[in-house]
């Protein structure tokens, strides 16, 4: 176990229960204060840490990072650097942060390099490449089969053999907090023959996570499962918004398009690799039994528990989701192992999302299309109101976080409020 990963420490900055951001999970992100430049911060309780402050006044001279890395818009080059010294810089942070830290007074330097998350503004924290968007979810798959083609027989043949997935817009991936214009398309209205132009009727939310992509490879070198989480830098809370009425039109034969790429949300802090190691779980057993270049072995699931919230213009926010990060059938080792194995190459900063997270019960599903059963099952909202989608002036909320031995780490939140034309 590495040093900041364990339970036992504490911070003298203080961290109020529930919180995300204990001194265990130091996550990654890019934050500018007002009239302020970008720059590398960490999460520490409700306060964001500027790391350029810190590496200004030497706490990271032995580590030979060149300081403009800690000044950057993005986190590209930070991880460029490797895992070797990100680690390092976590640990560091984790010493600097702890309550044992006796070389300077904390009292001394903290106004100048702690700031509340309230007063800051986080910003996109990975300059995305590529981004591809898995349909890793075995519940997700079903049941949207079920729903649109066969309730006895939802998965295509490929399914159980690998991880199915789309290529994705890198360039409409917003923070969290960026408003989503609900999108405008043709439609093929239900007993129509003929399609028509309009807005959306049908906004989604989809709940996922994504891993951002640290190392890159060369054009034709595959990724080896065993060596697979060796490029993952960290993960973020990912919204894949749909436009469902869009995409049913649209999908055949090439797979989604207008219906997806008009935006995604992230949460700003990446939370490592490493900061979830406490949160390894076994996957579901797969079976038919897959081809060897997508054997995994150990834990390569997480358990991290999901949340979906939906807060209206002017009500009271409901909690429509409850979901896990562990139900994943494919596993990221799986998800990379495959999308590299015919030589595809990576970029530092490239994404993969996981697909929608669905659990077994009803209310785990990751989807209004799944929550709400493609409209058949409206869900009551606080005020009264129902939702079979998302309406304009809706905020849909995703939080994750793994808790054990008594240790919160968290994603904090991907939040968008969806704007009528
Ligand atoms: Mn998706």
């Amino acid at each position: 176990m590495t040093r900041a990963n364990d339970p036992a420490l504490r911070s003298w900055v203080d961290v109020p229960p529930g919180c995300d951001f204990p001194i265990q999970n130091l996550p990654f992100g890019i934050m500018r204060r007002a009239g302020g430049s970008p720059r590398l911060a960490t999460a520490i309780g409700r306060q964001a840490a500027d790391l350029q402050v810190l590496a200004e006044h030497g706490f990271f001279d032995d580590l030979g990072i060149p300081l403009e890395v800690f000044a950057q818009p993005y986190l590209n080059d930070f991880m460029a650097l490797g895992k070797a010294k990100t680690s390092a810089v976590r640990n560091r942070l984790s010493h600097i942060l702890d309550t044992d830290f006796e070389e300077w007074d904390a009292g001394e330097l903290a106004p100048f390099f702690l700031f509340p998350q309230s007063e800051v503004e986080m910003l996109m924290p990975v300059r995305v490449g590529d981004y591809t968007d898995f349909y890793s979810s075995l519940e997700h798959a079903s049941n949207v089969g079920s729903m649109f083609r066969d309730p006895q027989n939802p998965l295509l043949p490929n399914w159980r053999h690998l991880p199915v997935a789309y290529h994705g817009r890198a360039s409409s991936i917003v923070v969290s907090g960026t408003p989503i214009r609900r999108p405008s398309g043709q439609t093929l209205p239900p007993g129509a023959d003929q399609p028509v132009f309009g807005p959306s009727a049908r906004m989604d939310f989809e709940l996922e996570m994504a891993f951002v992509v640290g190392k890159p490879t060369e054009l034709g070198q595959p990724i080896g499962i065993g060596e697979a989480e060796d490029y993952i830098f960290g993960l973020v809370l990912f919204n894949d918004w749909s436009a469902r009425d869009i995409q049913q039109w649209e999908y055949v034969p090439l797979g989604p398009f207008l219906g997806k790429n008009f935006g995604s949300t992230v949460s700003p802090w990446v939370v490592t690799l490493e900061a979830l190691e406490p949160f390894r779980t076994p996957g579901p057993v797969q079976e038919p039994e897959v081809l060897p270049y997508l054997k995994s072995e150990g834990n390569k699931n997480f358990d991290l528990h999901l949340e979906v919230w939906i807060q209206p213009e002017a009500g009271e926010a409901a909690r429509v989701c409850r979901s896990n990060f562990k139900y994943m059938y494919w596993n990221m080792a799986q998800q990379l192992a495959h999308h590299a194995v015919n030589g595809c190459n990576f970029n530092i900063g490239d994404v993969c999302a996981s697909g929608t997270i669905s659990g077994p019960e009803e209310g785990s599903y990751g989807s209004m299309l799944e929550l709400a059963w493609r409209g058949t099952k409206p869900l009551p909202m606080p005020d009264g109101s129902t939702r079979s989608f998302i309406n304009d002036g809706d905020t849909v909320i995703l939080r994750g976080w793994g808790e054990r031995n008594g240790v919160r780490v968290g994603f904090g939140e991907a939040s968008g409020k969806v704007l009528g034309l």
